[in-house]
């Protein structure tokens, strides 16, 4: 079967979805996933509170490229508004990241394609 074949339109495509690969779907990740906080969300806002609550680090990694984002003589405030400016400035255009691989998107639809092809035994989770 081609690949072609296989794209669905995103409705349809969002019943298919699991819980973990609708989150990949939002814009604003947080980035201390390695402390076990895999919040997500598509509202400035809404990740603005939520940053807060991580205002114990000196410099926040950008999710999307890596550049790290420090606090230098900013108040907290200031901080994660940068954070929060930097993502939005730089990544609109919604570059979408596999998160069993390196593998980059503009649409988050071609990541779950992606990992439909590449990572088939891991999609069941
Ligand atoms: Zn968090
Ligand atoms: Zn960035
Ligand atoms: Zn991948």
């Amino acid at each position: 079967m081609s690949i072609r074949k296989q794209i669905v339109k995103i409705p349809e495509l969002e019943l298919l979805l699991t819980e973990k690969e609708k989150k990949l779907a939002k814009f604003f990740k947080c980035p201390f996933k390695d402390e076990k906080c895999f919040f997500t969300t598509d509202l400035v806002k809404r990740f603005l509170k939520h940053m807060k609550l991580h205002q114990n680090h000196k410099e926040f990694r950008c999710i999307y490229c890596d550049l790290i984002i420090k606090q230098s003589n900013h108040s907290k405030e200031e901080f994660i508004s940068n954070y929060i400016a930097h993502i939005n400035d730089n990544h609109f255009q919604r570059i979408f990241q596999c998160n069993l691989c390196i593998y980059r998107a503009i649409k988050w639809e071609y990541v779950l394609i992606h990992q439909m092809i590449y990572h088939p035994e891991q999609r069941s989770v």
